[in-house]
């Protein structure tokens, strides 16, 4: 149910032309919010894409990347008590 999922604490954005498709970033991500696209960029490579809800922040994506540029991780500032859940960004 939607309403028992935690907050996010992150989200990435990838660059589906910059990706190889190697995969290594969906084996890499724990809670399995990555995947390979089933469409190919314009290198014929399947690019990674974030199913949009479920990352924690962790920056594993980003570390195991060999692409640069591929894959950016944002973590989301933990709410403080009482306050509204806009969060500020930190590219990871
Ligand atoms: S930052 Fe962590 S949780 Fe988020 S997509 Fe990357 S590996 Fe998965
Ligand atoms: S690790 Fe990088 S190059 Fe490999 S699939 Fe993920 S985003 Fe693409």
């Amino acid at each position: 149910m939607l309403e028992d999922r935690k907050p996010d604490r992150g989200f990435v954005e990838i660059d589906g032309e910059e990706c190889k498709g190697c995969g290594l970033c969906v084996e890499a991500c724990v809670p399995r919010v990555l995947r390979l696209a089933e469409s190919l960029n314009r290198y014929g490579y399947h690019p990674a894409v974030y199913d949009g809800h479920g990352c924690n922040g962790c920056g594993l994506c980003f570390f195991v990347c060999p692409e640069p540029g591929a894959i950016r991780v944002f973590k989301l500032a933990a709410p403080e008590r009482g306050a509204r859940p806009e969060a500020a960004l930190a590219a990871v």
